[in-house]
């Protein structure tokens, strides 16, 4: 018997190591299918965006930059040079080769040395009287406004500065060159500025409108028309002169820039780092980037600050730039000129750019974190499906690890059903042989004891056919075959049936039996013979369970909706483990072989079972020695509740 036992659990031991690595290596296989397909995904997505991404990399850092060239407001200055490759914009100073004659100089030492004013302003008149020379009678008439100012005759000053500000075509003055003309114009209008002269609008206005046109030496540009903007300020004229002011503006800004090319071109004499129409950057006392342009045989360098080259390509940067992706420009020197630079990203192609740009860099990133988050949203994906997956194969084999259990189960049930009926039929059959074994062998000596074992025969015989009524009924049970005929009865007439089924036995038995049926009672839906049956068997173990001055009790009342049948006993009882078990099949509280009860335990199983079919329940009450309650209720017919 124990090896059966060890045998079994061994072999369940076995199926439940079987199904454990059923589960255990599909889940291992599909976790390492799982991370292998992560890998390959984000492979297959960083092509992708590659991929899709080309396209708009070719209009953005290609198609576009190229017509760059074609809008010349798009440049901020240039560099013009003539046939012979001499600059001729911006234009350079001029050396004053003039000699100056011995008076000249002498007057000088009166004004500077002297400060003899009057005197200075005499000679220097005389001079110029008696020049010929355009240089020297300039020199002469700024020398007697300079002598004026000193002495703050600015009337006087105004008149001398007027002369050569607006060159008399009568005078000598009329060949003044220009660079000599605007500095004039300045000092007029300073002077103007000086006493508040109602003309300083109109003479700043003029000023600044013909100082863009002049071709003069492009540093002396510079100083007059910032001069000329700061008087117009500081007299309150910024406002009336806003578009004089503008234009001079960008004039002064352009020649700063084109002056500062040639800083550097001076220094290297040459376009040698020019190639044609490619942009190329200038790095001098300010960066400038320039690109060199040939026609008709004159060199051109067209110029750009780092900020409109910044501003361009930032344009085309953020063009690029989406959810997923952005870029950075690098120039010619490796400098980044666009692009977000502090966002992290990872690079996923660099371009070298062309035509224009050839020697530009573009580096395309993804933006951080997207192509983690596309990989983890298919992660999840994954992690979803296995856990349904894994969730799938584990309540699958739940299921049949439950069934070969089950299965299990019902082998051992058959078993000791077996070994219970045989050991049950075994003990009435014996006694039948010997009885009959002695009367057919006329051992009997009296007609009396005759009866009296035809009696025990007959005894045996109905324990017999019992006990088969119980065991057919488990079994058809079994097989749930146990087809209920329910429909409504009355709970009187099922516990009189029952009172009068155990009468006879009960009378036999010294029991004190009481039947007490609280009227009135509702109907029942229920089959009457099984109620019967049930009744039977509870007031069977009443009997059976109880020893000498035996009292049992069958109570019918109704209660909340229902109706109770309350078997009573004074009995051995149970205890509450025992209590817990008696309803399962083949329960016996006492398994000796002495044990007096006669059954198979099968009893209570049947009772609970026809209870169940008629949704019903059963309570017990008990305690060791102190007797039990085997308490049934059940429903009554639903039409009836409310009359309760
Ligand atoms: P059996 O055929 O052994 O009577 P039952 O299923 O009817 O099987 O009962 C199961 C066990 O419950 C019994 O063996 C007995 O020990 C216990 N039992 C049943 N009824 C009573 C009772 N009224 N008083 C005490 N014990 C009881």
């Amino acid at each position: 018997m124990q090896s059966k036992v060890n045998n079994q659990t061994n072999q369940l031991r076995w199926v439940i190591l079987l199904l454990a690595i059923a589960v255990i290596l599909p889940t291992v296989c599909l976790l390492w299918f799982m991370t292998q397909a992560v890998k390959n995904e984000s492979l297959a997505i960083r092509q992708k965006l590659i991929d899709s991404y080309a396209g708009r990399a070719q209009e953005i850092f290609f198609k576009y930059p190229d017509g760059f060239i074609n809008d010349q407001n798009n440049f901020s200055a240039s560099v013009i040079y003539d046939q012979n490759d001499k600059i001729i914009y911006p234009v350079h100073s001029i050396q004053n080769t003039t000699v100056l004659s011995d008076a000249l100089q002498k007057v000088w030492k009166l004004e500077y040395s002297d400060k003899n004013f009057d005197e200075a302003i005499k000679q220097y008149k005389s001079i110029a009287d008696t020049s010929s020379t355009v240089e020297v009678i300039y020199e002469c008439q700024t020398a007697i406004a300079r002598c004026f100012v000193k002495q703050n005759k600015i009337t006087e000053a105004i008149e001398e500065y007027r002369k050569l500000a607006y060159p008399d075509s009568n005078t000598i003055n009329k060949n003044l060159p220009p660079a000599q003309i605007a500095p004039a114009g300045l000092m007029l209008a300073e002077m103007y500025s000086k006493v508040n002269h109602k003309d300083l609008p109109k003479e700043l206005q003029k000023q600044l409108s013909d100082s863009t046109g002049l071709i003069i030496p492009t540093e002396t540009r510079i100083f007059v028309l910032s001069r000329l903007i700061d008087l117009a300020k500081t007299n309150g004229l910024a406002e009336t002169l806003k578009t004089e002011i503008q234009t001079a503006q960008k004039i002064i800004d352009s020649d700063s820039i084109s002056l500062m090319a040639t800083d550097y071109l001076e220094k290297h004499s040459d376009l040698k780092p020019f190639p044609q129409g490619v942009f190329r950057k200038i790095e001098g006392r300010q960066s400038v980037y320039g690109i060199h342009f040939k026609s008709s045989g004159r060199n051109r360098l067209e110029l750009l600050t780092p900020e409109k080259m910044s501003q361009f390509w930032q344009k085309n940067a953020d063009d690029f730039t989406d959810k997923l992706v952005f870029c950075r420009i690098y120039d010619d020197k490796g400098l980044q000129i666009a692009g977000d630079r502090t966002v992290e990203g990872e690079l996923f192609s660099t371009l070298n750019l062309k035509n224009h740009f050839a020697g530009f860099k573009a580096e395309l990133c993804l933006q951080a974190g997207v192509f983690k988050e596309a990989a983890n949203r298919q992660m999840l994906i994954y992690i979803w499906v296995a856990a349904i997956v894994i969730s799938l194969m584990l309540i699958s084999s739940l299921l049949a690890g439950r069934a070969v259990l089950r299965q299990a189960k019902l082998n051992k049930l058959k078993n000791d059903f077996i070994a219970t009926v045989t050991h049950e039929l075994k003990t009435p059959l014996s006694s039948m042989r010997v009885l009959v074994d002695t009367l057919l062998e006329g051992r009997c000596q009296t007609k009396q004891q005759e009866t009296e074992y035809l009696q025990l025969i007959s005894k045996e015989n109905i324990r017999l056919s019992k006990l088969i009524d119980n065991f057919l009924t488990f079994s058809r049970m079994e097989r749930n075959k146990q087809a209920f005929d329910i429909a409504p009865a009355s709970p009187v007439e099922i516990a009189n049936n029952a009172a009068e089924a155990v009468q006879t036995k009960f009378e036999k038995a010294n029991v004190r039996f009481s039947l007490n049926i609280l009227k009135p009672l509702p109907m029942i839906n229920a089959d009457k013979d099984a109620m019967v049956t049930v009744l039977v068997n509870l007031l069977d173990n009443a009997c059976k369970y109880s020893n000498d001055n035996k009292h049992i009790e069958l109570n019918v009342f109704a209660e909340n909706n229902s109706v109770c049948f309350a078997v009573k006993d004074n009995g051995i009882g149970l205890t509450r483990r025992q209590t817990k078990k008696i309803f399962d099949r083949f329960y016996q509280v006492d398994t000796s072989l002495s044990r007096q009860a006669e059954g198979a335990g099968l009893g209570l199983s049947i009772v609970k079972f026809i209870v169940d079919a008629h949704k019903g329940k059963i309570d017990v009450e008990s305690k060791p020695d102190k007797g039990s309650i085997f308490k049934i209720t059940l429903p009554i017919i639903k039409s009836q509740a409310g009359e309760m």
